[in-house]
């Protein structure tokens, strides 16, 4: 879907709908058109090469006001609700300029926002719009994986603050954010309707003295997007490090989750739509027959399956970033739009390897490791097993399975 349709899309989601929000949702468009005219690819490539750094992106985005969608104006940021958010991850991805860390500090800032007070919002909030601060967000521990209820990690009270001792693992950008939005056990592990009880919410200056980090092997093909083991060694943290009441943190951590849902999605169908069409070009010149591979049946299907699917992937989340902006329940769009996204965009990626050959396993035709990045995405920031439970049980009211 190219930017002209792109349009279509908004100005038919928000035509009944005031016009500041439309307009302002199309000012991203003009200005992601701009903003990849100079950021595009190609300077991704460079930047892997250390030609270039991607701070030169991130100081023209936070200049564009672009760091601050989401952010509602009040804070100085440049508002738009998490579709506007959204809409710059697709967009920046259809150019195959987007990354994971990217998004960390979007969905990293809704708990803040609604759950920490005046001054949390001021220190660890806004910093954000100008791109000085940024966020990665640590929940996976070793053993518990999955079942976050079972994590061990522990803050535990002192006079004048909290004192951390565990570990995470899994954790991105955990070598360059400044801050991590950390869950861990402030009290003991409880079982049944209780098992929420007693995990909470932190701001941790990633900073802080007892902090140690290790490295993943897992090559995503994007230098800043990297994994880590994060241990914790009597680690202080002050007071207002806890975001929300004592206890009741993964209430406030569920409001990361959709938004990290739907950022993830846009994430996925932005890169399936650059690797798609990237691909459909490929096949209309591809002649080792003396006739473009293209004019085949066999490879037009997959490909005008591919359009559908994303079409069809988008269109849920839009509407759901909608229904999430206005206050509305967005958990099953959210799951939905995250599936699809994850799914269809795996498949689209799947077919154009087949499609560009023996050259669809070269590095440099840029197919592989958009790939990895979308076959994550079917595990993590949550597996797509997880997501059918949630549509099994909330959905079909079929007995909890796990
Ligand atoms: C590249 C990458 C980046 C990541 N970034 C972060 C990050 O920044 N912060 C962070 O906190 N975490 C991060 N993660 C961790 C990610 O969220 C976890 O990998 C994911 O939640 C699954 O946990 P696990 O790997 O321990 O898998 P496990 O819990 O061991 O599960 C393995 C598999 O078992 C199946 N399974 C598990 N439970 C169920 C169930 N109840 N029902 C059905 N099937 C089930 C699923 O197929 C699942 O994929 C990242 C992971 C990767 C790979």
């Amino acid at each position: 879907m190219q930017a002209l349709k792109m349009r279509d899309l908004i100005d038919q989601l928000y035509a009944d709908a005031s016009g500041d929000q439309r307009d302002l949702l199309l000012g991203v468009i003009d200005a992601i058109e701009g903003l990849t005219r100079q950021f595009d690819r190609e300077f991704v490539k460079q930047c892997e090469q250390g030609k270039r750094e991607y701070s030169e992106l991130y100081q023209t985005m936070a200049n564009l006001g672009l760091l601050g969608l989401g952010v509602p104006e009040q804070y100085g940021g440049t508002g738009g609700g998490l579709t506007a958010a959204v809409l710059m991850s697709d967009l920046l991805g259809q150019k195959g300029v987007a990354s994971l860390s990217q998004i960390l500090s979007g969905f990293s800032r809704h708990p803040i926002l609604k759950h920490g007070t005046e001054e949390q919002i001021q220190t660890f909030v806004v910093p954000t719009i100008s791109g000085q601060k940024s966020f990665c967000i640590m929940v996976t521990e070793p053993s518990a994986g999955t079942n976050t209820f079972a994590i061990t990690t522990n803050a535990k009270k002192t006079e004048d603050g909290w004192r951390l001792n565990g570990q995470k693992t899994f954790i991105t950008q955990a070598d360059k954010a400044d801050y991590g939005l950390i869950v861990t056990r402030t009290g003991a592990l409880q079982g049944g309707d209780n098992r929420r009880d007693g995990i909470s919410l932190f701001v941790l200056d990633m900073n802080s003295k007892g902090i140690e980090r290790q490295k993943l092997n897992i090559n995503l093909g994007r230098s800043e997007d990297t994994q880590w083991n994060v241990f914790f060694d009597d680690v202080e943290m002050p007071e207002n490090a806890l975001i929300g009441p004592e206890g009741r943190g993964m209430l406030c951590m569920f409001d990361a989750l959709n938004p990290e849902r739907f950022l993830i999605s846009a994430l996925a169908l932005g890169f399936s739509e650059f690797v798609l069409g990237n691909t459909v070009d490929y096949v209309k010149q591809r002649s080792p027959f003396g006739r473009p591979t293209g004019s085949y049946q066999s490879v037009q299907h997959p490909l005008a399956k591919s359009r559908i699917q994303l079409d069809a992937a988008r269109l849920m989340l839009y509407q759901g970033t909608k229904v999430y902006d206005a206050g509305g329940e967005a958990g099953e769009y959210a799951n939905a739009a995250k599936y699809l996204s994850s799914t269809f965009g795996t498949d689209t990626c799947d077919a154009a390897i087949q499609f560009h050959g023996g050259s669809g396993m070269d590095d440099d035709t840029d197919v592989l490791n958009i790939w990895k990045l979308l076959r994550t995405l079917r595990i993590a920031p949550i597996n797509n097993e997880m997501v059918l439970n949630y549509v099994a049980e909330h959905s079909l009211g079929l007995p909890k399975s796990y």
